[in-house]
């Protein structure tokens, strides 16, 4: 574990009275695993800890351990900056830069008297933090929570609770140990989390196989919505508001969605569109295989980021301008797709 003040930082912990956990903004399963699985450890350091997400997230997500005890900041906004302004250690886990986390940025920045933990897998990240474990090798954020509470010589308290919340993050994070990001030690860890509790059957059914009818049915529109471009090896499939109101879209529901693309024999490069009236953005996912780096791509062209085989990012034009943008863009790319 490359976090250099790993000595100064048990000290830190040890002075804490108020800790908060801030995962990035939608947070998915890795950064709410993660999240829980850190509050379940300091609660059995006996810190007093709290989880705060920037805004809600799937309900797939919501029978994890300590799920209750989560501050909503967009519900409970008061309560919220409450807890951030007296802090005097914040944790930020499965994001890179502030701005990952919304309007909760604000009460974040605005105090000055805590110190700032990260704890992240994705390239290239700010350096607002004091104590920094950024990784962009490992497989989730969950997997180097493990080997944060290893360094911090505590996997005895590896409860079930904790190894739970962690084989979340790592099996949603991995697509269940499959991209490449997951190693042998991936798995050796996943092999401890059985041995303290962590149900993994139970897991996966209640990650996968939760769905709505409407949801299925949404698929179904996603599956009519695909498009082929063989000639650049990629895929994209667009979603409308009018598609995801008349299939009565929760949060969450288009989840996975963006790989159907990427399981197309030759295709190695995917994209889902979906479109957001209220925030009047187009959020788009981008998927690739091999050596092919989304992060670069949205990066460059879409105002967004994340690993070289898993990003995200948005447009401010509407659905069809966003689309001819996107293949217009898409030859420059061709060498690029061919040869990866
Ligand atoms: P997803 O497509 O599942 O929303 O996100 C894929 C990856 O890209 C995740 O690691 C996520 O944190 C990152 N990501 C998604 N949207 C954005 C964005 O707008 N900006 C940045 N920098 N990263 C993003
Ligand atoms: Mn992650």
């Amino acid at each position: 574990m490359k976090m250099k003040n790993i000595t100064e930082l048990k000290a830190a912990m040890a002075l804490a009275q108020n800790i908060v956990i801030i995962p990035h903004k939608n947070p998915d399963g890795d950064a709410m695993g993660s999240t829980l699985a850190l509050h379940s450890y300091l609660v059995k350091k006996q810190k007093n800890a709290t989880v705060i997400t920037p805004n809600d997230y799937p309900s797939f997500l919501k029978w994890l351990p300590y799920n209750d005890d989560v501050v909503v900041y967009e519900n409970n906004n008061q309560q919220a900056k409450k807890l951030i302004s007296n802090a005097d250690l914040i944790f930020t886990l499965d994001f890179n830069h502030l701005g990952r986390c919304g309007d909760l940025q604000e009460p974040l920045i605005a105090n000055t008297k805590a110190d700032f933990v990260m704890i992240d897998h994705h390239q290239q990240p700010d350096d607002y933090a004091t104590y920094m474990y950024s990784d962009s090798s490992m497989c989730s954020t969950c997997e180097m929570v493990y080997h944060f509470i290893e360094q911090m010589g505590d996997l005895e308290l590896l409860t079930k609770e904790i190894a739970t919340c962690l084989y979340t993050g790592i099996m949603t994070d991995t697509g269940s140990f499959r991209y490449r990001s997951t190693t042998s030690t991936t798995h050796r860890v996943i092999a401890h989390l059985i041995d303290a509790g962590a149900n993994n059957t139970q897991i996966h059914e209640q990650i996968y196989d939760t769905n709505t009818f409407s949801k299925l049915q949404l698929k179904g529109v996603a599956l009519k919505n695909l498009r082929l471009f063989p000639e650049y090896r990629t895929a994209y499939i667009s979603l409308s508001q009018k598609e995801l109101n008349d299939h009565n879209f929760k949060k969450g529901d288009t989840e996975g969605f963006v790989n159907i693309g990427l399981s197309i024999d030759n295709i190695i490069f995917a994209v889902i569109f979906i479109e957001n009236e209220n925030e009047e953005i187009i959020k788009m996912s981008f998927r690739s295989k091999g050596d092919f780096s989304v992060n670069q791509f949205a990066r460059n062209h879409f105002e967004g980021g994340g690993h070289d085989n898993a990003a995200g990012g948005k447009s401010d034009l509407n659905m069809s301008e966003t689309i001819e943008k996107f293949m217009t863009i898409l030859p420059q790319y061709k060498k690029e797709l061919l040869d990866s």
